[in-house]
């Protein structure tokens, strides 16, 4: 096989809590996420040549190591001791998850190449090894590795496996202006600083425990992201999902992206 398309499917935060910033200046958070229809397609190929080439469509991306997925490729390579001694390795990405929209579309992208990447060379790396090599390119990359759900401590590296939201219909709206994540965290860290809001704990776990119940109604409930204190366009985009029949609603990540959840 020299070839392999794979499906990059972007993910929406059922819970985001940002529960403290770290001396190494990232965030620790308590985060549920959960995988959600909206995908990119990758494909990747290895080719005649020693290069990374990658070309992406349908969004105006850099191709070069500025793409995360083209950084993940030579993480792969490097991290193998493939780099510069087999075939090049040619990546397409069709992009349909919006950028920069709390989706983690790059993330996806990085974890569908660690793992065509991983099936092209036959290198059989265990799931826990791609896993820490796609936290050396962003912390919501090992989430995109697995997939599914998961509830998601420390800097959304640690992960416990959850069960899959019941059948549901989910509607994403993305919002009109990206939000750079860096950005919103540190507006986020502003307003914590300034006003001494009260951090929540134990969020993520009631929506766990949510799921594990396969209550739809009981999981809306519990919904919840600090990054709408800090978006707060994302109040009315919510309340027309819920005009319009949605049982709960929610910006994702650190937006501008807001969905609803109906039932079937
Ligand atoms: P997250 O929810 O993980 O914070 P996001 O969905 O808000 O991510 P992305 O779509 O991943 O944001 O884009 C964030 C930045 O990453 C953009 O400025 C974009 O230029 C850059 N980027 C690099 N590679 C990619 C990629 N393959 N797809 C999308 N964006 C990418």
């Amino acid at each position: 096989m020299d070839h392999i398309t794979l499906s990059a499917p972007a993910k929406i935060n059922l819970y985001l809590e940002v529960t403290g910033l770290r001396a190494d200046g990232y965030h620790n958070v308590d985060n549920v996420m959960h995988t959600c229809p909206l995908h990119d397609i990758i494909h990747v190929a290895l080719i005649a040549g020693k290069d990374i080439t990658l070309h992406c469509t349908g969004a105006s991306l850099p191709e070069d190591h500025r793409n995360l997925a083209y950084r993940a490729a030579e993480l792969f390579l490097k991290h193998t001791g493939l780099a510069g001694q087999r075939a090049g390795v040619s990546i397409t990405i069709e992009k349909h998850i919006p950028v920069a929209a709390g989706l983690a579309g790059g993330s996806t992208d990085a974890a569908a190449v660690l793992k065509a990447l991983n099936e092209l060379y036959d290198t059989h790396l265990p799931l826990k090894t791609l896993c820490d090599l796609g936290a050396q390119l962003g912390a919501d990359v090992p989430f995109c590795i697995l997939g599914g759900a998961a509830l998601a401590s420390g800097i959304g590296t640690e992960m416990i496996p959850l069960p899959p939201m019941p059948p549901c219909r989910i509607e994403i709206v993305p919002g009109r202006i990206p939000v750079s994540t860096p950005q919103a965290f540190a507006a986020l860290d502003r307003l914590t600083a300034k006003t001494g809001r009260e951090i929540r704990t134990g969020g993520g776990k009631a929506i766990a425990d949510a799921l594990q119940t396969g209550d739809l109604r009981m999981i809306c409930s519990c919904l919840y992201n600090a990054f709408e204190l800090v978006n707060p366009e994302a109040e009315a985009v919510k309340q027309r999902l819920i005009r319009r029949g949605a049982i709960g609603a929610l910006l994702s990540g650190s937006g501008p992206t807001v969905y609803g959840i109906f039932p079937l």
